[in-house]
């Protein structure tokens, strides 16, 4: 599959012997307390020494020679004077790079890599920067709400230079060349250049990865990431405001990294391209999981962290295409990644065996804790961070479904995990709901870690995913909404949170009932069951599910105090109300008329002080007539 087992060439074997030895962890631990005893151990001969005993001259990783990079007009553009590039080296080579070069690495008990990625344990949206360009700007969505911080294309030039000074003053870079977007017409050549072993491993399993030929053939790619992560920025320069910066620039094609080296950064810079470059072409990018039934019918699951994407779209009986972005286009969906990037908090065998299996040689394992001495993983250990991830190619899931495409979406489910626990287990969604919900992008977190208070809180995330946006969310919803109505997709919105009162007085809905009624849309029974409407939002509510008891379908049924069940749902609908407003200026994207249709998804609460003095009867009075599904 790789082209990269080149003969040793003498270029890298000196360039070796300069390698620094002190950074051998080897060295570290056996030699440097003898220093300083003052035995004559520590001289840097036996550094070098203990270094080629490590790396035996036949088995050295062998850089591709750096002319590929230095005769290209990509190098002569970029600046980049590497000494030594190894370009596509395999999982084991990187490894090996790893575990010498790169300090708190190590081998796990079932052959992954751990690895740590410095200060920074998750990504940083708020240092993320888009330059503003004259070609561009008038598609992109800016101001207060935009997750798109503006900077100009001087000091991108400043930041990539800087990154590209650092990248040259080191004695070897990485380069990986692959593709994202499964679907052919649509493919593009990423190239990655960064300083780490364990960022050219992370990418290798996350992009799709090239044949040999195809990787021969390269030639100039699309779109650079300069990953300069363990380097700061110059937190003095223009539109900075600390040492992390993370720069996307359309025009120059290019994503500069400095001050983080969470990788996750690269993984959703590629994504924050697609979102716009996709659209563009008129084909629609969505953070969401997507699975494909026996008969091709295809399904996207939306929803925010901890709703239940993995969880609902890992589905042994439905095969899946990706778990996390996907493009819908003209032909149906492709995944645009080759790899996942799987939470591992919690990660449990029995709940999780996919996950847990692909956790093997060639996975990466970032900032999880281990026995120091077994190496055995603590998946419930927080020590770094709540973050840690697993990063593996998707072909380690047993039934991932490749070439990782499929036809239209029947069906898009919004998860939301409702902690106020008044949203029904499952609602059929109109257009104008879809859209609205969809732009929404809801869940409910149990906030707080203080004693005592644990109230749940509302997140709102555009599209469900705001960070990587560039346009105005009416525009992707209105791509959404357009496509469903060509391929007649039906919409749901599924509530895997609370049942029976908000968290603390009701409890989860039970996994086994979420995935009776996932069930029931894959086999049609939804599509043909009877209707009620909803109060305040409007949903339509099935009456009967199989395998799910009738009493839970319409939350009311089971709160025990009614009146309280009326506030909460009407507090709701003001959050989701106050939460659109972030959107007013959406009509000069999209128009007013449609600006104005998707308003009518929405909910319409009644003014709070009403509802404290008529409670639930007043509620049900006002309940607006039935939305037409
Ligand atoms: P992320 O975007 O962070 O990857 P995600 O949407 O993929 O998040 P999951 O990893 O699937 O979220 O997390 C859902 C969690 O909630 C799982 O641990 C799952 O076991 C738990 N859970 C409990 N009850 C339910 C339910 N009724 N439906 C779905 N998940 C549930
Ligand atoms: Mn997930």
């Amino acid at each position: 599959m790789f082209h990269s087992m080149l003969p040793l060439t003498n270029h890298s074997l000196s360039h070796w012997k300069h390698t620094s030895p002190s950074l051998l962890p080897a060295s570290r631990s056996i030699c440097q307390p003898r220093t300083r005893q003052g035995t004559s151990l520590a001289k840097p001969e036996t550094h070098r020494a203990a270094a080629m005993l490590r790396y035996p001259s036949d088995t050295m990783p062998s850089g591709t020679d750096p002319k590929f990079l230095l005769d290209s007009s990509f190098a002569k553009e970029s600046g980049l004077a590497p000494r030594q590039v190894y370009r596509n080296l395999p999982p084991a080579q990187l490894y090996e790079l790893a575990l010498a070069f790169e300090p708190g690495t190590h081998i796990t008990s079932t052959g992954a890599l751990a690895t740590l990625s410095g200060e920074k344990m998750g990504r940083s949206p708020k240092d993320k920067r888009v330059v503003r360009d004259p070609d561009t700007e008038k598609d992109l969505w800016w101001g207060p709400y935009s997750p798109n911080y503006v900077m100009d294309d001087r000091t991108f030039l400043t930041n990539r230079e800087r990154a590209i000074d650092y990248l040259n003053t080191l004695d070897r870079i990485f380069v990986v060349d692959a593709f994202v977007n499964w679907d052919p017409a649509s493919r593009l050549k990423i190239r990655v250049v960064t300083s780490r072993a364990y960022h050219a491993l992370f990418m290798h399993n996350m992009l799709i990865r090239p044949t040999a030929e195809e990787l021969e053939n390269f030639g100039e790619p699309d779109f650079v990431i300069y990953n300069a992560g363990a380097f700061p920025a110059n937190k003095y320069t223009n539109f900075m405001t600390s040492q992390t910066s993370i720069d996307l620039s359309l025009k120059h094609k290019e994503m500069v990294i400095l001050g983080t080296m969470y990788a996750g950064e690269m993984k959703k810079g590629v994504f924050t391209l697609m979102h716009y470059m996709m659209p563009m072409q008129g084909k629609l990018s969505l953070h969401s999981g997507c699975n494909m039934g026996a008969a091709g019918d295809v399904t996207l699951f939306f929803g925010l962290s901890g709703t239940g994407k993995t969880t609902l779209s890992a589905d042994p009986k439905r095969p899946l295409i990706g778990d996390d972005e996907h493009v819908w286009c003209d032909t149906g969906v492709f995944n645009i990644e080759g790899g996942c990037y799987a939470k591992c908090i919690g990660l449990k065998q029995e709940t999780e065996p996919e996950i847990w299996n692909a956790i093997r040689f060639g996975t990466v394992l970032e900032n999880v804790d281990y026995d120091p001495l077994t190496r055995v993983v603590d998946y419930e250990s927080q020590k770094l961070t709540e973050n840690t991830r697993a990063s593996y190619p998707i072909d380690y899931i047993a039934n991932a479904h490749i070439p990782c495409v499929g036809g239209h979406p029947k069906n898009v489910i919004l998860l939301a995990c409702d902690a106020f626990g008044v949203l029904p287990p499952v609602s059929k969604l109109s257009l104008e709901q879809a859209m609205y919900h969809f732009i929404s992008g809801y869940t409910a977190k149990v906030a707080g870690t203080e004693v005592g208070v644990k109230e749940p809180s509302a997140t709102f995330s555009a599209c469900f995913g705001s960070a990587f946006l560039m346009l105005h969310p009416y525009k992707y919803a209105t791509m959404l909404a357009e496509k469903m109505e060509a391929h007649g997709t039906h919409a749901w919105l599924v509530n895997t949170g609370w049942t029976g009162g908000k968290y603390g007085v009701g409890k989860r809905m039970s996994l086994k009932h979420t995935r009776a009624i996932i069930d029931a849309i894959h086999s049609g029974e939804l599509e043909k069951a009877e209707y009620v409407s909803t109060p305040i939002f409007g949903l339509q509510v099935p009456v009967a599910i199989s395998g799910v008891p009738t009493d839970i379908l319409s939350p009311e049924n089971v709160w025990s105090n009614k009146d309280a069940f009326a506030a909460t749902l009407n507090k709701l609908g003001h959050m989701f109300v106050n939460n659109f407003e972030c959107f007013s200026d959406g009509d000069s994207f999209v128009g007013g008329e449609m600006a104005a249709r998707i308003l009518t998804g929405g909910p319409t609460p009644l003014p709070e002080d009403e509802v404290s003095k008529t409670g639930f009867s007043g509620l049900a009075a006002a309940a607006p007539a039935a939305v037409k599904a």
